[in-house]
């Protein structure tokens, strides 16, 4: 595609600390998912030159990287934090732009990415090994942790600043270097990041980030043999072609997949907190967080008043672009997305669910041309229906009723996937039941299914996740291997 065609700008790759086009000087069109018609910008679609130039220059930069103390390498990491901070109104325009969450949404990941970040350094710079009290006088054994070599991130579009901040960080303190390939739908959000360690003046390839497609430069940079580790997230079908690959090289995987996340609402839960909590962990980010809640099990006493509460909420949202302060549900990522979701919906209803409210791609002035879909919800759903089985990624929650609580954890446990969980309920045995038998990575009582603390690692169970998780103290572990050493100091 010829970028003349537009005013929009081109972008480049940052290979070996250099901005560069793709070595054809082939370009991808972005659009926006809130004007379709409006092309945001155009994008490198990398070859494999430009890839194995990104590996070149993050295996070259990679000993010198690793031999700095963590505290040098935490001063550049935390030089690029402070660039964030300030750039937080800009980089959220950016995400707005491309992915079409709204502006107090991008700001939120970019608020949210900051106190990862920080926390990721923070632990690179005191969990990096353990000494042990040896067996044998005057030997001193322990064991420290080692980086890994060049390692490749691959990063998805709905939480495209926040995502890879959670992964390179404890990537890069750790002494590791970064090829960063962020989703083809999200491209400029992956440079905006990268732009920030360029500016901090992180040595040359330590970090590089190249755009361009999954099948193509993704899964290029994942076959090159000089990638020590995959840091994933993405769909589980990508994801388990993946692993995979991995494991045919005995490279280490750390996937963070799909959800299909239940809520869970007895009939003594606060009505009105358990609804608010729905509709925005169904709705927010047009429910494309990887731990939306896209089921919910309300004991039948309660669900008709359950329900009515719950659709005052998805009524009032305000569709419309990101960018508008007054919109508070903003377009879906892309017509691709738009297209599988409507088809989801008319799924739903094909197998005998009820829609009570919106499915519909949405129309009027400012909404035409954009990927908006109103927000739907469904009853009289069944345990064993497409909607209730397979990940939407949308704004689409379906509502299911049970006689009993062990029915409402049977039903949400009954899925393939295992992210995160939510209960409401004033009972704190049942409470606990809950906890004891939910099967998600992620859980919550009396808080949404889409709730996180950068202290704590965040990943999923059964196929919604696999490897070592992120962020919390195993961030960096997944990122190092151990060493252990005896040393004998006295004969
Ligand atoms: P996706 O699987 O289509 O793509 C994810 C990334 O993988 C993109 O960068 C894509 O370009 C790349 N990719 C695709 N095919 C590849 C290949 N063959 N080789 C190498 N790279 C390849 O997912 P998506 O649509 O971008 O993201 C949405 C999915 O991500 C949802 O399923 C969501 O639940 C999941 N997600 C999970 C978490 C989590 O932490 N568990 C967080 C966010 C999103």
């Amino acid at each position: 595609m010829s970028a003349n065609s537009t005013t929009a700008q081109t972008h480049q790759n940052y290979i070996g600390g250099e901005w560069r086009a793709a070595s054809d000087g082939s370009l991808d069109a972005h659009r926006n998912p809130a004007r379709i018609s409006e092309v945001t910008g155009y994008f490198p679609r990398s070859t494999d030159d430009d890839v194995r130039a990104a590996v070149d220059a993050a295996e070259a930069a990679y000993p010198a990287w690793r031999d700095l103390t963590a505290h040098a390498r935490a001063e550049y990491l935390k030089r690029a934090l402070t660039l964030m901070s300030e750039r937080i109104e800009r980089i959220s325009r950016v995400i707005t732009i491309e992915n079409g969450k709204t502006l107090a949404e991008s700001r939120a990941e970019v608020v949210a990415a900051v106190k990862e970040m920080e926390h990721q350094i923070h632990q690179g710079l005191r969990d990096l090994g353990e000494i042990a009290p040896s067996a044998t006088p005057g030997v001193l054994a322990y064991q420290s942790r080692r980086p890994l070599g060049v390692c490749a991130v691959i990063s998805p579009w709905n939480f495209p600043f926040n995502v890879p901040g959670r992964k390179c960080t404890p990537a890069l303190i750790a002494g590791n270097t970064v090829v960063l390939k962020p989703a083809s739908l999200t491209p400029n959000v992956g440079l905006e990041f990268t732009r920030l360690f360029a500016d901090a003046g992180l040595p040359r390839g330590v970090l590089n980030c190249i755009t361009g497609s999954g099948a193509g430069a993704g899964e290029t940079l994942l076959g090159d043999s000089r990638i020590k580790a995959i840091s994933f997230t993405g769909s589980t079908q990508v994801g388990i072609h993946i692993n995979q690959l991995a494991a045919r090289r005995l490279v280490r995987a750390q996937l963070e997949l799909g959800g299909k996340n239940p809520m869970v609402v007895l009939e003594d839960a606060d009505l009105d907190a358990a609804a608010s909590a729905c509709a925005t962990a169904a709705f927010a980010c047009a429910g494309q967080w990887c731990t939306s809640t896209s089921r919910v099990i309300v004991a039948k006493e309660i669900s008709g008043k359950f329900v009515e509460a719950l659709l005052a909420r998805a009524r009032a949202l305000k569709l419309g672009d990101g960018l508008d302060p007054a919109t508070t549900l903003g377009p879906v990522c892309g017509t691709q997305q738009m297209k599988n979701i409507l088809e989801f919906i008319e799924q739903g209803k094909r197998e005998g669910a009820r829609l009570l409210t919106g499915g519909r791609r949405a129309a009027g002035e400012g909404l035409d041309d954009g990927c908006f879909i109103e927000p739907a919800v469904f009853v009289e759903a069944h345990p064993g229906m497409t909607i209730a089985q397979e990940e939407i990624f949308g704004p689409v929650l379906s509502v299911f009723t049970a006689d009993t609580f062990d029915e409402a954890v049977s039903i949400a446990n009954g899925v393939r996937f295992g992210l995160a969980s939510s209960i409401y309920t004033k009972d704190l045995e049942r409470a606990m039941s809950f906890l004891e038998r939910t099967e998600a990575g992620l859980t919550h009582v009396n808080m949404m299914s889409a709730y996180k603390e950068p202290q704590l690692s965040f990943g999923g169970i059964k196929e919604s996740g696999s490897g070592i998780p992120e962020g919390g103290r195993t961030g960096i572990e997944f990122f190092t291997e151990h060493k252990v050493a005896y040393v004998r100091y006295r004969a």
